[in-house]
């Protein structure tokens, strides 16, 4: 499966950037001044959110590997629509409750 770091080293400049926002909505401590992402999390939320999508995608889609990259791809049109949004929150976060912001 592929990795948030395989998504911005092949990624153009807006996924980039959307990655980039992806981490951002992950701080390393709830000290907001600090700018750090914490990309261990953004790392894990990401695989999440593939995960997520692969399991909705699961019943119309029986070839795993063709399923696994829709769901990557699908993963990362999110990623880029959810940066348009000034203050959106990862929905893995929002899920579990954690980094509220
Ligand atoms: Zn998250």
């Amino acid at each position: 499966m592929i990795t948030l770091h395989d998504v911005y080293e092949q990624g153009n400049d807006a996924v980039k950037e959307a990655v980039r926002a992806f981490g951002a909505r992950h701080p390393l401590t709830t000290d907001t001044s600090a700018t750090e992402p914490d990309w261990k999390a953004a790392e894990k939320h990401f695989t999440h959110l593939i995960e997520v999508i692969m399991g909705t995608a699961a019943p119309a889609q029986p070839d795993t590997s063709a399923m696994i990259r829709l769901a990557e791809n699908a993963a990362v049109q999110l990623l880029l629509a959810l940066h348009t949004q000034p203050h959106y929150r990862c929905p893995i976060c929002v899920k579990r409750r954690r980094y509220q912001l």
